[in-house]
């Protein structure tokens, strides 16, 4: 079995599902007592967001790079960066660790093209929903048609997801924001929606979201773990 590198801590709240999710896939795999073999840096996330907020990437790009090249040499055969906001630096992190990276969207869009979804709406923090490389990654690769929701949607999902979900905080009221912002980009014509926050399961439900949703915290884990047993 490989070692999956795991860089969490963006939150920890994702990063523990993330952890759950990976040894159950590989539980499911290989049964008995089985466990993933997993090296994680964990960063200080009060560090990263205020990196974020103040546009820093470079800082922030420094931290998760000296992070990965760690886990290469602990011994991680590839990189996943457990985080859709950070993939803004995921060619960045995948030099500077010279490890191979799993990137979160690709299971992602493989699966939509599997169900044959052409049009999905978008949802994440106001980086991968407002800026190009995750839509682009989406687009070129998968030629998807992407929504995004309206601007103030876009508000008020990264709000919920700093000031809420990223604390472990979850309310009746944001789950209905959001189920209420799902509903109008199905209106708008989407057919789909993907999951782009590693936490916004936290208030969506895939079994009860109006739209069929693509969890991308759950798709990165198990394609990790598939990776880990090829
Ligand atoms: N975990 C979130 C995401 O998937 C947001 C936190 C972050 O900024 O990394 O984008």
């Amino acid at each position: 079995m490989k070692c999956i590198g795991v860089l969490g801590g963006m939150s920890w709240e994702s990063t523990a599902l993330y952890y759950r999710l990976m040894n159950e896939e590989t539980k499911a795999a290989l049964g008995g007592l089985h466990s993933a073999r997993i090296f994680m840096h964990s960063v200080d996330f009060h560090d990263i967001e205020t990196l974020q907020n103040t546009g820093d990437w470079e800082g922030a790009g420094a931290i998760l790079c000296e992070a990965a090249v760690g886990l290469k040499r602990a011994g991680a055969d590839f990189l996943v960066i457990a985080t859709n906001t950070m993939h803004k630096l995921a060619d960045r992190i995948e030099k500077a660790a010279n490890l191979p990276l799993l990137h979160i969207a690709e299971p992602t869009g493989a699966a939509l093209v599997a169900n044959g979804i052409k049009r999905v709406a978008l949802l994440g923090t106001r980086f991968t929903m407002e800026e190009d490389f995750y839509l682009s990654y989406l687009e070129r690769r998968f030629a998807l048609d992407i929504l995004v929701p309206e601007a103030d949607d876009r508000a008020v999902i990264h709000r919920i997801i700093y000031e809420e979900l990223c604390r472990g905080v979850v309310t009746e009221t944001s789950r209905a924001a959001v189920t209420e912002c799902i509903d109008r980009l199905q209106r708008a014509g989407a057919e789909a929606v993907i999951l782009g926050c590693t936490e916004i399961t936290m208030v969506v439900d895939p079994v009860t979201s109006p739209l069929p949703a693509y969890d991308t915290t759950a798709l990165h884990a198990k394609a990790a773990v598939a990776r880990a047993l090829t």
